[in-house]
């Protein structure tokens, strides 16, 4: 974040409060930044934690059953999801041209996808 008046710069952290809990949560990560040595905007490509399940305080569990990824860059790619239907307990994979049951779960003993 930079200082309006003398316009330094410094890292800053973000806090968000989910104060009425939805039945459904979706959450988007944002993926990019801005590159000041570049001067444009760029996919962020560290791998990220997905857990099973999430609990929010106040006691509202969140169960995972979709997950929707981007391959490529900020200009282009494509989009792949991995899904739980609701009737079904095995996960599949989705993409442009098929639908495949996955034989392994996402999530093993740790309980995280990365
Ligand atoms: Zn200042």
């Amino acid at each position: 974040m930079s200082c309006d008046e003398c316009d330094a710069r410094s890292d800053a952290t973000t806090k968000c409060v989910i104060k009425h809990h939805p039945e459904a949560l979706m959450l988007l990560l944002k993926r990019f930044e801005f590159d000041y040595r570049c001067i444009t905007y760029v996919k962020i490509n560290c791998t990220v934690d997905v857990p099973c399940t999430l609990q929010i305080p106040d006691n509202q569990p969140y169960e995972l059953y979709a997950m929707v990824e981007h391959s490529g860059d900020l200009r282009s790619g494509y989009y792949s999801a991995t899904i739980r239907p609701e009737d079904d307990g095995r996960w599949h994979s989705f993409n442009d041209k098929s639908v495949t049951e996955l034989h392994s779960q996402p999530f093993q003993s740790d309980k995280v996808e990365k």
